[in-house]
């Protein structure tokens, strides 16, 4: 059995997208002549001020996210994205590793009975989910059996508009911990590809305050 850490890598993202933002938001106004080499961002801020968003679905951002399942079953019921997932139909869970092993996601929090007890269901699943794919079963059957603790990678598509959505419903307290981990992960990104429009969302949750409320929870 492996343990691996969740992660979020951002893949691609529309170049400039606070320029881009400008660009088709002085459309609507007919000022494309005040556009100058620093103009987009206080464009931006204005607009994200107003409210109008839907200027900011003009620019987009690709990551990549490992995460375990149940996680994973959170993200995709955001609409307005795109996937792609890893297939547990398809793919034997032990592809590509060289080994006769799942790879899990473990839960914060987990020490001493509670991690050898989690421990212990995890080796047991692996072990029939392997002996069902021995008995000749297709790993679309095998699967029956995996947790949703399994790891998973999702690659997710969105507007910035979405984005910001979504970072918004997935870092607030009340949303699971793991998400709010990998909510915090792209807010960075997102902070870094369009300040204008994330400043407010990253002065909230920056990482020394989420580490902080980490330590605090923890504590
Ligand atoms: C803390 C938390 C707890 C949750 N608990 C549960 C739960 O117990 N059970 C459960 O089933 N789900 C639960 N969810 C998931 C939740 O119900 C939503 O499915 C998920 O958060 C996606 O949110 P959304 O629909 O706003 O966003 P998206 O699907 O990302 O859509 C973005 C926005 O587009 C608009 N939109 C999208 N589709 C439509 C549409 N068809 N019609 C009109 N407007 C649309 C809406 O304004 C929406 O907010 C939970 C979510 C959170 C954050």
């Amino acid at each position: 059995m492996k343990i691996v850490e969740q992660s979020v890598e951002l893949l691609w993202s529309t170049p400039d997208p606070e320029k881009v933002i400008e660009l088709a938001g002085r459309t609507c106004y007919k000022s494309e002549d005040k556009i100058t080499d620093e103009s987009s961002g206080k464009f931006v801020k204005m607009i994200h001020k107003r409210g109008h968003h839907a200027m900011i679905e003009h620019a987009s951002a690709s990551f990549r996210i490992i995460c375990d399942r149940g996680i994973g079953n959170e993200i995709v019921r955001h609409r307005i994205a795109s996937y792609a997932q890893k297939s547990t139909r398809y793919v034997r869970c032990d592809k590509g590793t060289g080994k006769r092993e799942c790879t899990f996601i473990q839960p914060p929090g987990l020490v001493g009975t509670s991690l050898t007890d989690w421990q212990s269901i995890c080796l047991d699943i692996e072990e029939t989910y392997f002996n069902l794919l021995d008995d000749g079963h297709s790993p679309q059957i095998a699967r029956s059996v995996l947790p949703l603790c399994l790891e998973t990678e999702i690659v997710m598509t969105a507007n910035l508009r979405e984005w910001l959505h979504f970072i918004n419903l997935r870092i607030a307290k009340g949303a699971h911990p793991q998400i709010r981990v990998i909510a915090q992960k792209i807010l960075i990104h997102c902070y870094e590809l369009a300040p204008n429009i994330f400043e407010e969302l990253y002065n909230q949750h920056s990482p020394e305050m989420f580490a902080q409320e980490n330590h605090e929870n923890n504590t």
